[in-house]
């Protein structure tokens, strides 16, 4: 099996195997292949992980904030070193075109490191409050044992960008990737060990939602942080909340994206391609209700469908393939299902709207496709589709827009393409998400703090931010006379 680790986990530094777990059969979504067989953490291994995690952790803290810094800056010069090998390890793990996992996977995963490596040393200060004679101090302390889950679409990055805050702050982790993309986050474990990281302060093991709960429920773990559904997330937070422990939850969306007559329309149409093909659709924060104002939509509607037909969809593997397959056979009768409820329920369909004809028998792809004339109350309106459709909605009212655009559950992202500035800032100050973006779109430097609102989650994720999630004021009042007590 051309893609098989050394073993499933990677605990205390070391790879360690328990073949008792339930087999996790890797699969390349290009071809159905199974590239490697992986077991699912045992209870006996989620303990040895969490604690070699919590005897780790003791001697991370307390080691200066620029030491810990110099480990996760060095892990990114890795990263950045061995980006072909990891970028390709990506794409046999999630079917994504190697033209995207070498610009954007192992990258963004090294800036991570590198800006949280960065700022170790500067963004944990606490203060100092006067109070007369007497005084306080506060002291930013790290929660302990955090666990990290995450979803299948950027499994290098979403481990990074759970990793390095985690880890800066003087944490340590136990982090499962998804049972659909168990393979690159144990070479981020293999390369925290070597730039220096301490055995046992970032773990990883495998498992699918049976395995998620004994990490969520263990009485050592202080703090989750998930990427994954709504679903998902309503049972991690909840069974958190009964242990009252900290959680950041970046979930799912179905993100609205307003086209005024005004903007650039190629411009405009690049954002949206961008903002619901990239990844093959599967990106959270992805536009997919674009709403087109009435007077341009026809133009926007032909120009889009002549450059959507002109994408190169096949072998992830191939530099110049721009879209590749869904992750999972299950994700790709989802996407397929969705695509014939939009036809349906009487969608206009632009183009694609299934099965490429090339890639009939094999692989989980599915043609980018463009539905018109969508209403607010089709299901494909209404649903995260995680696939590459796109539903365009027209308007001709702006505050009707911004109401349509907030009648979602969700509230993860949004966007704007128009060439009034007033108006730019007027409607995403009106947009309920965590995360905005006007005349471009699903843009995730390291720098902003990226995250949502209502269903879609709460704490965020990148800069500095970020370190506020992974630890907790410790307040210390100093008094400098004698107790006045009236006892
Ligand atoms: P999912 O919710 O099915 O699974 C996510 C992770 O949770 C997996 O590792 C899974 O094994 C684990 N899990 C499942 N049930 C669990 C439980 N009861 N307790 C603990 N862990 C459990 O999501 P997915 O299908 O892997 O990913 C797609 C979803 O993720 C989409 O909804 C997408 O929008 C979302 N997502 C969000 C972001 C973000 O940053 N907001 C980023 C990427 C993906």
């Amino acid at each position: 099996m051309r893609a098989q680790p050394k073993a499933s986990h990677f605990v205390d530094g070391e790879y360690v195997e328990d073949a008792a777990g339930a087999v996790i059969e890797s699969i390349y979504p290009a071809s159905g292949e199974v590239i490697a067989k992986l077991h699912a953490a045992t209870s006996g291994i989620v303990e040895r992980a969490v604690a070699s995690a919590k005897r780790a952790q003791g001697e991370w803290a307390a080691m200066s904030p620029t030491a810990r810094g110099r480990v996760l800056k060095r892990a990114a010069e890795i990263m950045r070193e061995r980006n072909r090998e990891l970028s390709e390890l990506e794409t046999l793990d999630t079917g994504k075109p190697i033209q995207e996992t070498i610009v954007a996977d192992p990258t963004s995963g090294a800036d991570s490191l590198e800006f949280f490596g960065g700022i170790a040393a500067t963004a944990l200060n606490g203060s100092h409050i006067p109070l007369g004679g007497d005084w306080a101090y506060t002291k930013r302390v790290p929660l302990g044992v955090c666990v990290g889950i995450g979803a299948w679409n950027y499994p290098q990055q979403i481990c990074c960008w759970k990793a390095a805050p985690a880890l800066a702050a003087g944490n340590a982790m136990v982090f499962k990737p998804s049972e659909n993309t168990p393979l690159g986050t144990l070479k981020i474990a293999e390369i925290l060990i070597e730039a220096g990281l301490p055995k046992g302060v970032f773990n990883v093991i495998q498992g699918d939602r049976d395995t998620g709960p004994m990490l969520v429920n263990h009485p050592d773990v202080a703090k989750i942080s998930l990427t994954g559904s709504v679903p998902t997330g309503r049972k991690v937070a909840g069974a958190a909340a009964g242990q009252m422990k900290h959680v950041t939850m970046e979930l799912g969306g179905k993100s609205p994206l307003i086209v005024f007559d005004d903007a650039d329309i190629d411009s405009a149409i690049g954002g949206a391609m961008l903002g619901n093909f990239y990844s093959t659709g599967q990106v959270c924060s992805n536009g997919t209700r674009v709403f087109v104002q009435k007077r341009i939509k026809e133009v926007f509607l032909s120009r889009l469908k002549a450059r959507t037909e002109k994408i190169v969809v096949g072998d992830p593997l191939r530099e110049e393939t721009q879209i590749g397959p869904l992750v999972s056979r299950a994700q790709h009768e989802k996407v397929l299902a969705y695509i014939e409820k939009g036809k349906a329920e009487g969608a206009r369909l632009i183009t694609g709207g299934g099965i490429p004809n090339d890639f009939s028998g094999e692989g989980f792809y599915v043609q980018p496709t463009v539905f018109a004339d969508v209403t607010d109350e089709m299901t494909i309106a209404r649903e995260e589709i995680f696939g590459p459709v796109m539903c365009v909605l027209d308007f001709d009212d702006e505050a009707d827009v911004v109401a349509r655009a907030n009648a979602t559950e969700f509230g993860l992202s949004g966007g704007v393409f128009t060439a009034d500035l007033t108006r730019a800032h007027r409607v995403v100050d009106q947009m309920q998400a965590g995360t905005l973006w006007i005349n471009t779109y699903n843009l995730c430097p390291v720098e902003i703090p990226f995250g949502g609102s209502k269903q879609s989650g709460f704490g965020r994720e990148n800069s500095a931010a970020a370190l506020e999630h992974y630890t907790e004021l410790k307040t210390v009042y100093v008094a400098m006379g004698p107790v006045q007590s009236p006892y």
